[in-house]
């Protein structure tokens, strides 16, 4: 991100009021960025990206990919994937999303990539795509995910799949160039 996006980013304040006490926040320097800072208990608030994690499932050198349910992106698929949870152990997360939405038991190898996200202003975040060394079961869709498939690059391009985060199709161009996808 580059400074001129940064400063949109600080101007587009996500939250007016503090969750402590209820009080104004204001925007303050702090630590030479602009912070949210309650005016009544001066509070400062870190806005941090939230943490998503994704599986990259590979069955002959198809990618398995998801046809999103909810409102945000709506139609549009992505590499299986979701939020960890506060109390959550990011390996953890994935293998419970994986299960809710795919229905598959998966086994994870290494981290493949991570990027930042910066798509959605209202929630950026970081994400953190794992190689699945295994995956078990039979495939069911489920949770925000309503259709499940595996593809070729040239089958996306052929069915016109949208993909929903410009960083899975940065992903899926460095799963080419490592010959892991077709
Ligand atoms: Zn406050």
């Amino acid at each position: 991100m580059n400074s001129e996006e940064l400063r949109i980013c600080e101007n587009n304040m996500r939250y007016k009021f503090c969750p402590h006490c209820g009080g104004k926040l204001s925007l303050e320097e702090t630590f030479s960025l602009s912070r949210p800072k309650c005016v009544n208990c001066s509070r400062i608030f870190y806005q941090n990206p939230a943490v998503g994690v994704a599986a990259i499932i590979i069955r002959n050198k198809k990618i398995l990919l998801g046809r999103r349910r909810n409102s945000s992106h709506r139609d549009m698929w992505c590499i299986p994937c979701g939020y960890v949870e506060y109390y959550e152990d990011a390996k953890e997360a994935l293998i419970r999303e994986m299960k809710e939405e795919t229905n598959l038991d998966i086994k994870l190898s290494t981290v493949f990539d991570i990027h930042s996200n910066f798509h959605n202003p209202a929630q950026h975040t970081v994400g953190i795509w794992f190689l699945v060394e295994e995956h078990l079961g039979d495939i069911a869709p489920g949770d925000d995910v309503e259709a499940l498939d595996f593809f070729s690059t040239a089958e996306i391009k052929e069915q016109n799949i949208v993909l929903a985060f410009p960083t899975d199709v940065r992903i899926l161009d460095d799963l080419i160039n490592k010959g892991l996808i077709r």
